[in-house]
């Protein structure tokens, strides 16, 4: 089951969190993976390390996924001189700017917006043409319960990660016919560097909302993902699946 023998999987921002852990993921299932980061090399080596040790092909790519068109489709043209195609591409790399609404900067919805939404969309764009070409393919956005159910502090974020759902969907409908599919991975709390930083309350009440009343880790959200990309999900398209110990329950 979930045999990634043979695929070759471009992960942005891999270097660590969620994105490291989905990379590792892939490889574990037989994957050669690309691992797309911005600043830290050194981090990115050392995933490529791990996962040259379980005897697949890992190639570190650097790339400013929210710089537009030409840095996105620089990475997916990196990523096939080093495997000759793209299977699976997953569109990880997030940031965020909290800030109240009311007090929330241009630069700070910007940024936000750049990275979470247009970046995924240009990297969409970059890794479409090989996938159509192939009739195959995996696009995997990283959405979050936030876009699901607002979250004060974030109307950035949760205005990207939304986004990114309407962003997943049109891509699912328009790449279908040509044996593409795309979905979203919508996790809650999970504990990486980018929720270290929270307030201690602000994780006390997420907790607290979350019926299943723990953090999650990233290995959760990388089975989901391994799911997404295996053979097995040929019939799943446009979904949107929650790994948020239930914090949102959709229909
Ligand atoms: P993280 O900060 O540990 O990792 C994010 C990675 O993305 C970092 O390595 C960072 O350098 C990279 N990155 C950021 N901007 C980039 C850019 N422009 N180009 C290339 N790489 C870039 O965070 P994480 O928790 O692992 O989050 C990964 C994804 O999961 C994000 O999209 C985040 O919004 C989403 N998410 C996380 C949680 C959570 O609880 N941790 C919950 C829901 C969604």
């Amino acid at each position: 089951m979930f045999d990634l023998s043979g695929k070759s999987a471009l992960v942005t921002g891999a270097s660590r969190g969620l994105g490291r852990a989905i990379a590792l993921a892939f490889a574990r299932q037989g994957a050669d993976v690309a691992i797309n980061y911005r600043g830290n090399a050194a981090a990115a080596e050392a995933v490529a390390a791990e996962i040259g040790a379980m005897g697949r092909r890992a190639h570190v790519v650097q790339g400013d996924t929210s710089g537009g068109r030409e840095p996105c489709e620089a990475i997916v043209a990196a990523t096939l001189e080093a495997f000759g195609k793209v299977d699976i591409l997953v569109n990880n790399a997030g940031i965020t700017r909290d800030n109240l609404m009311m007090r929330m900067d241009a630069e700070e919805w910007d940024a936000v917006i750049g990275t979470n939404l247009s970046g995924p969309f240009w990297m969409t764009r970059a890794v479409a043409r090989p996938m159509l070409k192939a009739r195959a393919g995996r696009i995997i956005n990283m959405s979050s319960a936030a876009g699901r159910m607002g979250n004060p502090g974030q109307a950035n974020y949760a205005a990207a990660k939304a986004g990114l759902i309407g962003l997943t969907k049109t891509t699912a409908r328009e790449l279908a016919s040509r044996g593409i599919t795309c979905n979203a991975l919508a996790p809650g709390l999970i504990e990486t560097d980018l929720t270290a930083d929270l307030p201690a309350a602000a994780n006390e009440a997420l907790i607290g909302m979350t019926p299943l009343g723990y953090v999650g880790s990233v290995e959760d959200v990388a089975a989901a993902a391994v799911y997404f990309a295996s053979d097995e999900a040929r019939y799943v398209t446009g979904q949107v699946l929650g790994i948020d110990g239930g914090i949102v329950m959709g229909s």
